[in-house]
């Protein structure tokens, strides 16, 4: 008998190594890594040089705590991310993963205004569907049902005024201004934050607005004096072909807050972050002086060191282009079997985040009861490619989809494969 807590009832293979874009299990099968994991492994698998980095950091200065010292690996890597996504002048808050990172972003925004001499603002607007995380703050920000729906009564509805998903038959900028109209609604002296994954992930597969809706949502977030918090977590670090997905059509788009993780070490050790803007660094640092929270793992010097090296490889190889050439690839290629398969309903995305939206081959119309893309990615599991499935089906979204995202390293060959 096992003495791990599974997540599921269901028999997981048991993974033994990995490399490049294969993991292999326990009984010699080899598995191709359509989703990066849960859209993490950005570099790939078995990357030594991530590996030395880490355990040379670990044998050197394995640990400090965020309230004594900063170390000389954090100083580096903060610096070389706010380059790589040009976001001069932010400051970076590690932590160990994305939904630590989306309750600090959340704590920040909220002091931020209290520092400002407005407490009454509290309030953080999110979206349905969407999905920030699984510890209770995130999820009570989440819109994402299947995740949360046995949580609720832990939770404060109110304090988490939701939008509706992108609509694309609108432009970006009239899609955008049904914030507006949902902060008046609520008393927008109330909301500290709007909050939203520029390209959706888990909740509704790699669906974006259209061009204009970010540059329009900061703008009336500043009109409200609302922040403006991009949680790209798993679409940011160059997985959509761009170091931050809300600037895929708005290259000028400047959020208060971007929230990462994933691709940040990409796998290779836990570590996510805030990127905070100077302001609002300022306005806590000016004000009381501190931020009010902290984890005893923030900023753990080997998993930053993990995401140092990641970086060098990200920059060296030139993933983000990779991801927009092999993302064009797979995207083609994947229209292509959706004119061969009727089953196959819509196919987008962004780079190698890409959605396979799933329906009855018979009606061409989704399917009525959810659960469909569990078994598709079972079959594919079975075949030997791994992916990830989802239903927002609680949430209003119509049909179960699958995300397929490999790491950015795949080849083109590989691609095919995969294919
Ligand atoms: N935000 C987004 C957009 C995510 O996709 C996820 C995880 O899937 C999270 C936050 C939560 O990250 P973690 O699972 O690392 O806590």
């Amino acid at each position: 008998m096992s003495n791990v807590f599974y997540r599921s009832r269901k028999p997981y293979p048991t993974a033994v190594s990995a490399g490049g874009v294969f993991i292999q299990d326990d009984q010699g099968r080899s598995y191709l890594d359509g989703s990066s994991g849960a859209l993490v492994a950005n570099v790939g698998h078995g990357r030594t040089e991530v590996a030395q980095a880490m355990a040379e950091q670990a044998a050197r200065l394995a640990f400090v705590h965020g309230s004594q010292f900063s170390s000389d690996v954090l100083e580096t890597y903060a610096s070389r991310l706010t380059g790589f996504l040009n976001l001069p002048g932010y400051r970076f808050w590690a932590v160990s993963g994305g939904s630590e990172a989306n309750e600090s972003a959340i704590k920040l925004a909220r002091q931020y205004h209290v520092e400002r001499g407005e407490p009454g603002r509290f309030r953080v607007v999110t979206r349905v569907p969407s999905y920030h995380g699984a510890s209770l703050g995130a999820l009570a920000a989440s819109g994402m049902g299947a995740r949360r729906e046995v949580y609720v009564p832990l939770m404060r509805p109110d304090a988490w005024p939701k939008l509706p998903k992108p609509d694309p038959s609108l432009s970006g900028e009239a899609d955008a201004e049904r914030l507006r109209a949902l902060l008046e609604k609520v008393g927008p002296e109330s909301v500290a934050a709007f909050m939203c994954e520029p390209v959706v992930g888990a909740s509704d597969a790699a669906l974006a607005p259209n061009a204009g809706y970010h540059a329009r949502i900061a703008q009336i977030c500043r009109e409200y004096g609302v922040l403006f918090i991009a949680d790209e977590v798993m679409a940011g670090m160059g997985r959509c072909g761009a170091p931050l997905s809300v600037r895929l059509h708005d290259p000028q788009v400047t959020p208060d807050l971007v929230v990462l993780g994933k691709g940040l070490a990409a796998g290779y050790a836990p570590l996510a972050g805030v990127m905070a803007s100077a302001q609002v660094f300022d306005t806590v640092m000016n004000g009381s002086g501190a931020f009010k929270h902290g984890f005893t793992y923030a900023g753990h010097p080997v998993s930053v060191a993990a995401g140092l090296s990641v970086l060098d490889i990200v920059e060296r190889e030139e993933l983000v282009r990779a991801a927009q050439e092999r993302g064009k690839q797979l995207l083609d290629g994947l229209r292509a079997l959706q004119g061969r398969h009727p089953g196959v309903l819509e196919v987008r995305g962004h780079g190698l985040l890409l959605g396979v939206i799933l329906g009855d081959p018979a009606t061409g119309q989704p399917h009525a009861t959810p659960g469909v893309a569990e078994r598709v990615a079972a079959a594919a599991r079975d075949a030997g490619l791994l992916t990830y499935p989802g239903s927002g089906a609680l949430d209003g979204v119509r049909g179960d989809h699958l995300l397929l995202g490999p790491p950015l390293s795949i080849t083109t060959g590989e691609v095919t494969l995969l294919l």
